[in-house]
């Protein structure tokens, strides 16, 4: 069983000024191989620094705390390493990869993660299978990452990553945002058949509620200002999403 813990994190980021700003305040969070958290909270609370900080994005400083998977300190790691050893994030704003087709980026990508070049039988057979439960045109395979991508096929390009590489930690930083009802669903049955695979522990990011009616996460922790400020079970879902986080930010803004 793969566990990632999070303990006491503290992360800045580097600013224009020559002092970083300290964005996440002491961050605990423990996540399990099959387990789905949910991670909401208002814009600018942290969540993204906190996707990116497990990632290993160069621009968010670790002051304090520790992350590890299955005991080996994950800060320690390389961008590469971390990605080899089980983690993966799903942008919330994904980068073009100009002249590099769908289908060798994802070859590349399974080849570094794992180690070795998948059989070309098996691989794409893979490849159509998951981009079928993706509705995928088989097509969008030859263009070019990200390139002209709309909003939606961004996103699913994201998750048929995440199904192709099978992590041991899925971070999805708002895949939910700017879909569209149809590519919501359509993507949310994506990151479903990799949970049910139960081999994956999924962190899900959201800003809204509205992907926590296609895939039910065990556990809901909501993020201000930089800490999670409260956790429970899908029923805090409900409450959020019926009052919104005005309670969670007067509590956690200086006051004056
Ligand atoms: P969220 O994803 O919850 O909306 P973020 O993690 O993106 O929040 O941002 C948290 C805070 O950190 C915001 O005030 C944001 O402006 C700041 N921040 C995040 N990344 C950077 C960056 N690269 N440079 C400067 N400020 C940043
Ligand atoms: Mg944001
Ligand atoms: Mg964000």
């Amino acid at each position: 069983m793969s566990t990632l813990e999070i303990r006491n994190l503290h992360v800045s980021v580097e600013t224009d000024s020559a002092e970083g700003r300290e964005i996440l305040r002491g961050v605990d969070l423990t996540i399990r191989r099959g387990e789905t958290h949910a991670i909401m909270g208002p814009n600018g609370s942290g969540k993204s620094t906190l996707a990116y900080s497990i990632a290993g994005h160069p621009k968010y400083t670790i002051t304090e705390g520790t992350v590890t998977l299955d005991g080996v300190d994950v800060l320690a790691q390389s961008v590469d390493e971390r990605a080899r050893a089980g983690i993966f994030l799903a942008m919330q704003y994904p980068v073009e990869v100009p002249g590099v087709s769908v289908s060798n980026f994802l070859r590349s990508s399974v080849t570094a993660v794992r180690g070795e070049a998948p059989k070309l039988r098996t691989w794409v057979k893979e490849v159509r299978e998951s981009m079928a439960t993706l509705e995928m045109d088989p097509a969008f395979a030859e263009r070019s990452v990200n390139e002209g991508f709309s909003g939606g096929e961004k996103k699913r390009h994201e998750i048929l990553q995440m199904a192709l590489l099978k992590p041991k930690i899925a971070i999805l930083d708002e895949t939910d945002s700017g879909l569209d009802v149809d590519a919501l669903r359509i993507v949310s049955a994506g990151i479903e058949s990799v949970r049910s695979a139960g081999q994956t522990g999924i962190l899900l990011i959201t800003h809204y509620t509205r992907i926590l009616r296609y895939v039910k996460p065990e556990f809901v922790h909501v993020m201000a200002g930089g800490r999670i400020v409260d956790s429970g079970g899908p029923e805090l879902a409900a409450v959020l999403e019926d009052s919104g986080y005005d309670r969670y930010v007067k509590t956690t803004e200086p006051a004056g």
